[in-house]
């Protein structure tokens, strides 16, 4: 069964609406990635069913997690030598739309999982690094991988801190103190995704240099996982947010947490070099959003061709002004997943400013149409669409938090894309007195 098949629901029956593959055209893709996004597929039944109740709980789907462990996902960017699927940034993209459109939580609770292989992996492989490091990187990330693949283990990336860090515009504010064999942490994270559920968080710290108490810039970033049990570790907070009410995003603090040196995720210095050189990797979260405006989408048309199970059979196709509003939104989508294609074809080590700079574009608008998509879909449904029985309503609230994401909200990528558009590197006006 593929993808297409299980969204709708009861089989390839051609008078029934049967949603899009979500890549578009699934013959552009390769044959692995079209069998990893018929994977997700045939999950996302079980997730769908489970989004309300974490929705409503705001409580973390453990069992989803459960089944991506089950069906080998979680070892999705782990590199092949190392037992994992060895899939690469854009595979990654379309299985986590794929996914977004079933549970948008489940989808961005995965990616900070896969963001911990990527970065290690195909990132940290297109990276310079000295012989030594490189050998020392390969002995270390098969210590982390082993525990995804073997151990069905999951990291999660808690980097923002409440500052300009996570922005990109400060040293991070969490330090890691270099001490015998390893390392000694302090500091705070909020907004953990995965806070409580992760066996490891992914923590990026400032790596304080000898005489340098408390100092060290955005270079000295370094990136290292700690063990979600080890002592120092605490989770505070409530969860209580408007939407992806199941990432279960609350605080971390860390009060002299050792982590021997084996926790790096990437040698000392490299994580500025990755962050610098393969700025795709900051839109690994537009992906489930994707997910999520196609599933408005979907709806949408389920709704007005009264086709959602349980819903009395009450046609609203015939209007005009529905139809109108349905083609807007299918011109937004197609809009949307042509942008989304076009950074999986852009995604490369060192892109030019161009190529930065649809990036940009891209995002913002991945982030921003499916909010809006959203929007659409409860205008053109009407009021009985947007009864906490149908998942639209969480649609709304889930798509609400995309562009709020750091480091690429929706202003800081106007910010980059207007600086960029109007100044060459290296150029500044004269001060105006
Ligand atoms: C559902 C959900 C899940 C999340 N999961 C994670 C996670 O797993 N890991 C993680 O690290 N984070 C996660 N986040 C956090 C997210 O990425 C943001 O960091 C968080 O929303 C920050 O909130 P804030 O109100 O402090 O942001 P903001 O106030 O928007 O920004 C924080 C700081 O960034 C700087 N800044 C903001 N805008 C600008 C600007 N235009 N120009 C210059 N500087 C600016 C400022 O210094 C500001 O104080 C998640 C957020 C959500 C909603």
């Amino acid at each position: 069964m593929t993808a297409v098949d299980l969204v709708g629901g009861e089989g390839p029956d051609p008078r029934r609406y049967r949603p899009s593959h979500i890549a578009g055209n699934p013959a552009a893709l390769s044959p692995q990635q079209r069998e990893l996004i018929d994977r997700v597929a045939a999950l996302g039944p079980r997730f769908a069913e489970r989004a309300a109740r974490h929705d409503r709980e705001a409580s973390f789907p453990f069992e989803n997690f459960e089944d991506l462990r089950a069906a080998g996902l979680l070892g999705l960017c782990v590199p092949r030598a190392h037992g994992g699927l060895g899939a690469d940034f854009a595979s990654y993209a379309l299985v986590a739309a794929e996914m977004g459109r079933w549970c948008g939580s489940t989808a961005l609770s995965f990616n900070m999982h896969v963001c911990a292989c990527l970065w290690s992996g195909a990132i940290a492989d297109a990276l310079d690094m000295t012989s030594a490091q490189r050998a020392d990187h390969e002995r270390i990330r098969a210590i982390h991988y082993q525990r995804v693949v073997g151990q069905g283990q999951v990291y999660a990336q808690p980097f923002s801190e409440g500052g300009a860090a996570a922005a990109g515009a400060a040293p991070w504010g969490t330090i890691a103190r270099k001490v015998d064999g390893g390392y000694s942490i302090r500091g705070k994270k909020i907004f953990a995704t995965l806070a409580g559920a992760a066996h490891w968080y992914g923590v990026l710290c400032t790596l304080e240099l000898p005489g340098q108490v408390g100092g060290g810039t955005w270079r000295d970033a370094i990136y290292l996982a700690v063990p979600a049990d080890a002592p120092g570790v605490t989770v505070s907070g409530d969860w209580d947010p408007l939407g992806m009410r199941g990432t279960v995003s609350r605080n971390l603090s860390f009060t002299d947490v050792f982590v021997p040196d084996e926790a790096r995720l990437m040698p000392e210095g490299l994580y500025h070099q990755a962050a610098s050189r393969f700025p795709h990797m900051f839109a690994t979260l537009s992906p489930t959003y994707l997910g999520v405006a196609q599933a408005a989408y979907d709806f949408t048309v389920q709704y007005l061709r009264a086709e959602l199970p349980g819903m009395p059979h009450v046609l609203r196709r015939m209007y005009p002004t529905k139809q109108h509003t349905v083609a807007e939104m299918r011109i937004k989508l197609e809009a949307t997943r042509a942008l989304f294609l076009q950074n999986l074809r852009d995604a490369c080590i060192d892109p030019d400013k161009d190529t930065r700079m649809r990036l940009y574009a891209a995002h913002f608008t991945i982030m921003e149409n499916a909010n809006d998509l959203c929007r659409l879909a409860i205008r053109t449904c009407g009021g009985q669409s947007m009864l906490k029985s149908l998942p639209l309503e969480r649609l709304y609230r889930d798509s609400r938090c995309g562009s709020l994401m750091l480091p690429w909200t929706a202003e800081l990528c106007l910010d980059r894309l207007g600086r960029e558009c109007l100044y060459e590197a290296g150029e500044q006006d004269e001060q105006i007195e």
